[in-house]
């Protein structure tokens, strides 16, 4: 993908690809899924949380952790002084897997594209892996969370150089308190990475050269005007983009 400079370009290509996803029957969770849990927050945003998968009640809102897990997140966020209007959060798969099983290898490597062009429109300098499925398929490595956590690493992921941030799952601490100390400790830590600002880029890619143009016979037909009586475009609302 080429680079696009502005941030209202680049919501608008998130858009799309919402559009694409909300569509989605790449693998079979579209058969049991409620909705596609695109991700929501800030288009533009510094920092990214990357979760596993949308659970019962995210699946039923269209909106990443809104569980249990969520409100430890929203409160963790608030000790840094944070919201979910300053971050964006998605998960490795946009579709809740029946019964909260583990996703399987297939499902993350198809919905993989989705997530590498969230970063690559969103364009973090941060991204919080929170556990072991996205940690994995971000640094392309079975390395468990917890000889990760709390090590920033750069990584170039697509077009995009990040700071990586593997956290421990908000769901894991829950009930462990040992783990909630070593995730808030780790949290705490945000302000001071997300301070360093975005690492240097990779360089752009080549520009396309320019194309012939082509004759008239060979053009493509008109694309055809809007169907008047076609359902209302979602609002953006529904993605929870601010
Ligand atoms: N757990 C996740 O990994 N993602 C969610 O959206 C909710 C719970």
């Amino acid at each position: 993908m080429r680079a696009v400079s502005s941030a209202t370009e680049r919501r608008e290509l998130l858009k799309v690809v919402w559009e694409e996803a909300r569509a989605c029957t790449r693998c079979q969770l579209h058969q049991t899924r409620t909705t596609v849990v695109f991700g929501s927050g800030n288009a533009d945003a510094d920092l990214m949380f990357v979760g596993e998968a949308p659970g019962a009640n995210e699946d039923k809102q269209g909106l990443p952790f809104v569980g249990q897990a969520g409100k430890l997140l929203d409160k963790l966020l608030a000790e840094i002084s944070m919201d979910r209007k300053d971050v964006f959060i998605c998960n490795c798969l946009k579709c809740r897997p029946p019964d909260n099983r583990d996703p399987l290898p297939r499902e993350i490597e198809l919905c993989s594209d989705y997530l590498h062009r969230q970063v690559e429109l969103v364009e973090p300098n941060v991204i919080c892996t929170l556990g072991n499925f996205s940690t994995k398929l971000l640094r392309g490595d079975p390395t468990g969370i917890s000889r990760l956590h709390g090590q920033p690493e750069l990584r170039t992921i697509g077009s995009r150089t990040v700071r990586l941030y593997p956290l421990f799952h908000p769901a894991a601490a829950l009930y462990t308190p040992s783990t909630l100390e070593t995730l808030r400790a780790d949290f705490h830590r945000l302000p001071d990475l997300l301070a360093l600002g975005a690492p240097e880029q990779p360089p752009p890619l080549e520009p396309i050269p320019e194309l012939e143009p082509i004759s008239e016979l060979e053009q493509e037909p008109a694309v055809e005007p809007p169907d008047a009586n076609a359902a209302p475009e979602a609002p953006a609302e529904q993605l929870g983009l601010f």
